[in-house]
């Protein structure tokens, strides 16, 4: 992926846009709480899947290439629709990371 990850703070549907609308790669920038931007690590963060939350809000798994963290990202608005559904529909690699990764919200 050749992705500038032009990412801006301000998105439609969200407080604190953290991925690239295009191919919803990240930057490892928050620790715990999106939006925190407590993290120093700056290590590009892949998109690994999407997942649910309880009250059905959709988000998506990064995990960092780096430090191999993983976090989860409320989609936005303006987030391509096509990477979205790319990514709905990958398998998960490893299950028991996308649960750790929502038990750790
Ligand atoms: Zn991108
Ligand atoms: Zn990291």
């Amino acid at each position: 992926m050749s992705c500038r990850l032009d990412v801006s703070v301000v998105a439609p549907g969200t407080a604190h846009r953290n991925h690239c609308p295009h191919c919803l790669a990240s930057l490892h920038v928050d620790r715990r709480v999106p939006g925190d931007r407590d993290a120093d690590c700056r290590g590009r963060m892949e998109a690994l899947s999407m997942s649910t939350r309880p009250d059905g809000e959709w988000v998506i798994i990064h995990q960092c290439a780096s430090c191999g963290e993983l976090s989860a990202n409320r989609i936005a608005g303006d987030d391509n629709p096509y990477a979205l559904v790319r990514l709905a529909l990958r398998p998960l690699v490893d299950p028991r990371h996308a649960g750790r990764a929502l038990f750790a919200l």
